[in-house]
């Protein structure tokens, strides 16, 4: 007689909310995974307690064992180096902690971005938001509201992108209820998500996401996140498969960072990774001058020679935009090769 075995599985948090619940805190217990003294690393309390450290364990498995180098590792571990205060280097280097309705910013003519959640599911130490008050930027279903009806006094507004913090971080029902109202407001055309969910915790994308950004009217843009050919796995690959397949638009958005990426071998090596997973390389930022993140500052003319070496090395369409952000601005501001 076969038996039949049911399993009552009353557990229904999403997978991709354990592993942020599981992402790692503490870095000696970060260090100690990786089979790395302590001692290797100029660990910063006072750095940790302005800007806390939060790597969830599918992106530390990325991380090669043993090297403090490692260039996903030297991405979330908080040091010294970022308690130096140097000239330059502000709290708020775009300008953009004052504001009018509460989660949306509208810099330029015909995007808004709304800040959906007020948190990510990891801390880049070199964010330019690393300082930025999100408790007084949160939308809640109230504000939202609000927006919407911002959006129809400014017909011009095309594209809105959900920004952050990390949008995704918001689960798939609310997601559901903004693109539904987003849907309904004829003058837009796009909407954009910025994320780096997808590339440390995969799980985020859950058929459910794919199937309402697929229903909606609007065309879907992911703009991701990567700024190092390592971060790219098999359990990434299979996620943004899916998104692919759901008609997404994909692109990415990197930071130059010194130490991290700063070689024409690691840029050419992001953008021939990206390629093989159907991801165009979109914008190469330089760093924003936030306090914190000066040691991984780079200068302009290096950038610009890199540039030219991958250009020479890579076909035009897998050359990123180089640009910097400029407080004020209409736009980005492109730099041009030298
Ligand atoms: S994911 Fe983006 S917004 Fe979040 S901490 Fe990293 S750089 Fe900042």
């Amino acid at each position: 007689m076969t038996k039949i075995i049911t399993v009552n599985n009353t557990d229904a948090t999403p997978s991709w909310q354990k592993e942020l619940a599981n992402a790692v805190k503490n870095p000696l217990q970060l260090l100690q995974l990786l089979d790395i003294a302590p001692e290797s690393a100029d660990l910063s309390d006072q750095a940790r307690k302005s800007f806390p450290m939060l790597v969830p364990l599918p992106f530390v498995r990325k991380m090669k064992k043993g090297d403090i180098n490692d260039p996903l590792l030297q991405q979330v571990l908080p040091i010294e180096n970022e308690e130096r205060i140097v000239d330059g280097f502000s709290l708020d280097p775009l300008g953009e902690h004052q504001n009018g309705i509460q989660g949306l910013l509208h810099k330029y003519k015909s995007r808004v971005l709304l800040i959906l959640k007020t948190g990510c599911a990891i801390n880049c130490r070199y964010c330019f938001r690393r300082h930025f008050p999100y408790q007084d930027n949160n939308l809640n279903k109230q504000q939202f509201v609000e927006v919407l009806n911002y959006l129809k006094l400014h017909p011009e507004v095309n594209e809105v992108i959900l920004s952050g913090g990390d949008p995704l971080m918001s689960k798939d029902e609310f997601l559901q209820y903004i693109v539904t109202e987003l849907d309904q407001l004829p003058q837009l055309k796009r909407l954009r998500i910025h994320t780096r969910l997808p590339v440390v915790i995969p799980q985020r994308i859950t058929d459910e996401l794919c199937q309402l950004l697929k229903n909606s009217r609007l065309k879907v843009i992911f703009v991701l996140h990567i700024n190092h050919a390592n971060e790219i796995d098999d359990a990434f690959s299979d996620a943004v498969k899916k998104l692919y397949q759901a008609g997404i638009q994909l692109l990415n958005q990197s930071v130059l960072l010194k130490g991290i990426n700063d070689t024409s071998e690691a840029l050419v090596a992001l953008s021939e990774s990206l390629s093989e997973v159907n991801i165009l390389p979109y914008y190469l930022f330089l760093l924003d001058k936030v306090q914190g993140a000066q040691h991984f500052d780079l200068a302009t003319e290096k950038a610009q020679l890199l540039m030219k070496q991958i250009t020479a090395e890579l076909p035009g369409y897998l050359v990123p935009k180089l640009s910097r952000e400029i407080a004020g601005e209409k736009s980005k501001t492109l730099i041009n090769s030298l």
